[in-house]
């Protein structure tokens, strides 16, 4: 169990289940683009762990850029999704490959499929590391998920709790139970 702040986290995903998460991720994305030069765009901050560790198992020539949005405040999505840092300028007429650290309600897509909307790409796809299937709104199809996990709170891997826990290894999910027992 590890305490971030005020909240305790027990561990989910070990070093090894992510890795062989990223691996397979990046092994299925060569196969369906040997024959092109992507553009992988990573989601800020959450994904910067994710998007290292899967562009050295990709397989295949590929270039590298960065949006940054953001939702979250602590435990809650705020509703509202903010665009801190546009898409590159050069991608018309590429195939464009979405890079998430974590896939909750949607509305972080929904933002990123509109922000990629009047770009002219070749193709547009979506690639999670995390996703939560019980809550994802189902709005757009993702290409590619790495693991489905329950509706509970996440931290490591580059996913934070009020920016922290991002440097951890592992993934560790809150600790509903010491929760209800603080607030007795
Ligand atoms: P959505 O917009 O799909 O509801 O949420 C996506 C964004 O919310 C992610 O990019 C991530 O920043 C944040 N998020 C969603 N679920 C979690 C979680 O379990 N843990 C953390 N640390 N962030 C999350």
């Amino acid at each position: 169990m590890i305490k971030l702040q005020d909240k305790y986290f027990k561990p989910f995903l070990s070093q090894a289940e992510i890795q062989i998460a990223v691996e397979d991720l990046a092994r299925k994305i060569s196969a369906d683009h040997k024959n092109e030069t992507p553009i992988f765009i990573g989601v800020l901050n959450g994904a910067f762990m994710f998007v290292a560790d899967f562009l050295k198992a990709y397989e295949y020539p590929c270039e590298v850029s960065f949006v940054k949005l953001s939702s979250y405040q602590g435990l809650t999505s705020t509703g509202i999704v903010e665009t801190l840092l546009d898409p590159p300028e050069n991608i018309e007429g590429r195939t464009v490959i979405i890079l998430e650290d974590i896939i909750d309600t949607g509305r972080t897509l929904k933002e990123l499929v509109h922000l990629f909307s009047n770009t002219n790409v070749k193709e547009f796809k979506i690639a999670t590391l995390f996703y939560k299937s019980e809550i994802y709104n189902g709005e757009y199809s993702i290409d590619y998920v790495g693991i489905e996990i329950p509706n509970k709170f996440i931290v490591g891997y580059g996913l934070d709790y009020n920016e922290l826990g991002r440097n951890l290894k592992e993934v560790y999910q809150l600790n509903q139970k010491h929760m209800i027992n603080l607030v007795l």
